[in-house]
């Protein structure tokens, strides 16, 4: 899963991430959306790019077909814009630029857990 890793301190003004896209590979069920995630996002888009568990609690998530987020444009190569980068969900915002998770991705390929990464009970 993921991309090769990269070395190196990401830009602090975010200028890399569409080169970079690592924090947006990463496993199905892993972006979810709260009520203001689904306000933001609206409806053409929650169609198009979120699915909604069916059974009960009912939680929706970035659709996700193993890989990478579904919001990920990969039409060029090399680049890894977000598609819905202006109306993107609240667990994707809190991934800031050179925190932990940004670390953590660079540094494996992708968004996930290792041995360094550790969560908290
Ligand atoms: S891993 Fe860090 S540098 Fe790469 S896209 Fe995500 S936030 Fe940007
Ligand atoms: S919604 Fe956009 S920012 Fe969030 S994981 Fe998917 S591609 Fe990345």
């Amino acid at each position: 899963m993921g991309l090769e890793p990269i070395s190196g301190t990401p830009d602090p003004n975010g200028g890399d991430c569409v080169a970079c896209g690592r924090c947006c590979h990463h496993g199905p069920r892993t972006v979810h959306l709260l009520e203001p995630d689904e306000e933001r996002m609206g409806k053409r888009r929650l169609e198009l790019y979120t699915e909604l568990d069916t059974r009960p609690p009912y939680f929706r998530f970035i659709k996700n077909e193993g890989e990478r987020c579904g919001g990920l444009d990969v039409s060029q190569p090399g680049l890894y814009p977000c598609a819905i980068y202006e109306h993107r969900p609240e667990d994707c915002r809190i991934v800031d630029v050179g925190s932990p998770a940004c670390l953590e991705a660079r540094r494996l390929g992708h968004l996930g857990t290792s041995v360094e990464f550790t969560r908290l009970p």
